[in-house]
């Protein structure tokens, strides 16, 4: 008891200091940016004989980036002078914003609603604190990182009706999100407003890197004309994700991102295809075609705001991607929640738990009583004389095979 206490004591104190130091953090951010724009005004620095662009600390802090000849003094001012959105700050967007940052972008915002959870910390290593906003968490670290940079942070979700205003002070915007009804969202407003979009994407050991809207190239739409169906859809927390896969692509983003700003005459319409398989992991790629002329975004007749923002941020059709696509053929079969299990649990009710998961994750956890419908499936497929005694007794059990598969079916989706 007396161990909880101090526990609750020594927590209170920190988080106390963390208050006080973020609250002190933020006036030197403000005073830092005050002096800069005393030291560093828009136009040359007067020295003695010489005007100066930039002031000493940029020469010093982008240096090694501007001796490359494909950047160079020009290079950095362009970046300086411009303004790059990023949408998403979790795993593709911890290494796109520091890299962004590190470069010297003059102007970021950044785009998320989510509160860090302890589950982001093996790729989102810009958060360490559970329960506080990840765009509070972002500007701190990209504060401490680059105080010459402007941050905007805009704590909530893109929908079309904040799209447009947000997007509006933007050269670029890189969508860093994990949904299909955002990243038709971002592209749709971005072919609307005629900006390029960086977009990227990962999932298990496989990312992907694209330009969109930028010159003749295509949009999303004109990639993926049609929303996948909501219940085939993975997210990392389902399908899993490995920490360098999508940093490797969240830097890609920044990479590309750079080039646009710096030498957009050397843009091609492609799309790179990584693959973190095997050691050797590989990159690949495609040629893409231009954008289509029957493409209801970027085609002839161009897609509007008025269009965008009246189709509503929830039902849209044309922006949203959870709306299923296919009929549901097995309505009949309930789900229940946690709850109501438990309650079956408790009630002794006669019932068979078949866990539809792959094996690997029903190896990490599983209920008790569970049987694995993966590793069910390969023994009754294989009829193999090794199954263990649980297989043979959920088959007599369960019988009925082609009920299990709907059952399993609608479990995943739900
Ligand atoms: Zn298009």
């Amino acid at each position: 008891m007396e161990q909880d206490e101090t526990l609750c004591r020594l927590e209170s104190k920190v988080q106390a200091l963390q208050t006080q130091l973020d609250a002190a953090s933020a006036e030197l951010h403000a005073y830092k940016i005050l002096l800069n724009q005393r030291s560093a005004p828009e136009s040359l620095i007067e020295d003695g004989n010489r005007s100066w662009p930039m002031a000493l600390d940029e020469y010093q802090r982008y240096g090694r980036q501007m001796i490359l000849p494909e950047i160079g003094l020009n290079g950095q001012l362009k970046l300086r002078n411009s303004h790059v959105l990023v949408v998403g700050a979790g795993g593709l967007g911890c290494p796109a914003l520091t890299y962004l940052v590190g470069a010297g972008v003059g102007s970021i915002g950044i785009v998320d609603n989510d509160e860090v959870e302890l589950s982001n910390g093996h790729r989102q290593f810009l958060h360490n604190r559970p329960g506080e906003s990840k765009v509070d968490s972002c500007i701190r670290y990209m504060r401490q990182l680059n105080p010459r940079v402007a941050i905007q942070g805009f704590k909530t979700r893109l929908v079309p009706s904040n799209a447009f205003g947000i997007f509006a002070s933007y050269d670029i915007v890189l969508d860093c999100t994990d949904g299909p009804a955002t990243r038709y969202l971002i592209s749709d407003v971005a072919v609307a407003l005629r900006k390029p979009v960086v977009s990227g994407s990962a999932l298990k050991l496989d990312g992907q890197l694209v330009v969109l809207c930028h010159n003749d190239g295509p949009c999303y739409r004109c990639l993926f004309p049609v929303p996948p169906p909501a219940s085939t859809v993975l997210s990392c927390g389902e399908g899993g994700i490995l920490g360098p896969v999508v940093g490797t692509i969240g830097v890609l983003q920044a990479l590309a991102c750079i080039h646009l700003l710096t030498s957009p005459e050397t843009f091609t319409p492609t799309m790179l295809l990584f693959n973190a398989s095997t050691f050797a992991p590989s990159f690949r790629t495609v040629r893409l075609r231009g954008r289509k002329a029957d493409c209801p975004a970027c085609g002839i007749k161009r897609i509007t705001q008025s269009i965008i923002e009246s189709e509503g941020s929830e039902n849209s059709e044309l922006c949203s991607a959870d709306v299923p696509t296919v009929e549901r053929t097995d309505r009949h079969v309930e789900s229940i929640g946690a709850e109501e299990y438990n309650a079956v649990l408790q009630n002794r009710d006669h019932h068979v738990l078949l866990d539809v998961r792959d094996e690997n994750q029903f190896a990490i956890c599983a209920l008790p009583n569970s049987h694995s419908m993966k590793i069910l499936t390969s023994y009754l497929t294989d009829r193999s004389p090794t199954a263990p005694s649980y297989v043979k007794r959920s088959t007599n059990l369960c019988p009925g095979g082609q009920k299990c598969h709907d059952l399993c079916r609608v479990s995943k989706r739900q």
